[in-house]
């Protein structure tokens, strides 16, 4: 089966209801209000005054990855074994029917190591569900939403009661209905607004004149693991465009090797902790599942040196390396929500 090439992003905002829309490649979702963003240099639990989440995207070859999904899954073992050596913890959002076509083994494993799993969407296209050519969650209106949301939530939760806290939607796309689903389900979080135009701290989110509660997670929409050695600059040109942007604003060499990819995050992390700041990672481990050459073995080459590196950062007490449940328990002690 071949996956249809279409780039991740698209013009539409929101087909349906009044806000929403993108973060991703120079997209900004309408509507969106910071309220109460968490405030830098704030001392987290451990000490540290930075704080540096790692969140995967759990997706197999449902979304438009590009690597082996059963390398991916036997990856997990390894990747939570990486993380317990160095004891941090990680955000899984997985998504729902790759749960039930292929799990609960690997997403217990997660568990096991002290991570924390979410769902990344039910299904990850919503056209492999409703049909047409509709595919992010901001072109539905409630009851489809509700349907991707909840049935996200029990997919994880047939397996194991009571462990969801949040949720990213597939693409980071939303409107006001995919709020209002994920505030019904009694969920604490949401990660899907990008840092651009919204900052990297996590805040309350409002949309138009609705304030819900739940704690937003900014995350990296610039130089997230995949455009560095996967993106073709035809189909996905805007997020090479933001990396090689980010690069030259640092003076970084722009290289896409697993090598440029870790170079980038280093960078990533050492500003969060210059800046006291927050700092949310973004990865997708199918696109670490990848056979050619030229990547070696970027599991090796990119991402455990990148787990080391926060292992160290941690231990250090220079960050605090947490899930986002974790910090959102955080945020809202300080905030009292
Ligand atoms: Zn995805």
């Amino acid at each position: 089966m071949k996956n249809k090439e279409r780039s991740l992003i698209e013009s539409t905002k929101h087909a349906s209801g009044k806000y929403g829309g993108f973060s991703f490649g120079g997209c900004q979702p309408g509507g969106v209000q910071v309220i109460n963003p968490l405030r830098k240099g704030i001392e987290f639990p451990n000490g540290a005054k930075s704080a540096l989440l790692l969140t995967f995207d759990v997706e197999g070859n449902y979304g438009n990855g590009r690597g082996s999904e059963d390398l991916e899954i036997s990856n997990y073992d390894r990747i939570c074994n990486r993380l317990e050596t160095n004891g941090i913890p990680a955000t899984f959002n997985i998504v729902g029917k790759m749960v039930e076509d292929r799990g609960p083994d690997f997403i217990q494993r997660m568990l096991d190591g002290g991570s924390e799993i979410a769902p990344h969407g039910y299904v990850h296209d919503l056209n492999k569900r409703h049909g047409g050519d509709k595919v992010y969650a901001g072109h539905y209106g409630p009851a489809e939403n509700n349907m991707q949301i909840n049935d996200g939530i029990q997919a994880i939760e047939k397996n194991i009661d009571s462990t969801v806290k949040g949720y990213r939607l597939p693409y980071g796309h939303f409107n006001e209905y995919s709020y209002d689903a994920m505030e019904g389900a009694r969920l604490q979080w949401a990660s899907h607004v990008g840092i651009d135009g919204y900052g990297t701290q996590p805040f309350q989110i409002g949309l138009g004149n609705k304030i819900y509660n739940l704690v937003e997670i900014p995350l990296d929409n610039q130089t997230f693991d995949w455009p560095i050695w996967m993106a073709d600059e035809k189909t996905n040109k805007s997020f090479v465009d933001a990396v090689r942007a980010y690069c030259r604003s640092r003076n970084i060499q722009f290289v896409r090797t697993p090598q440029g990819g870790v170079a980038i995050w280093h960078q990533r992390m050492f500003e969060a902790i210059d800046n006291q700041s927050v700092f949310t990672l973004l990865c997708h481990p199918i696109n670490l599942a990848v056979n050619k050459a030229v990547w070696r073995n970027p599991l090796e080459q990119f991402l455990f040196p990148v787990i080391d590196l926060l292992g160290e950062l941690n231990r250090t007490k220079e960050a605090w390396v947490c899930t986002c449940a974790q910090m959102t328990e955080f945020y809202r002690q300080v905030i009292s929500l």
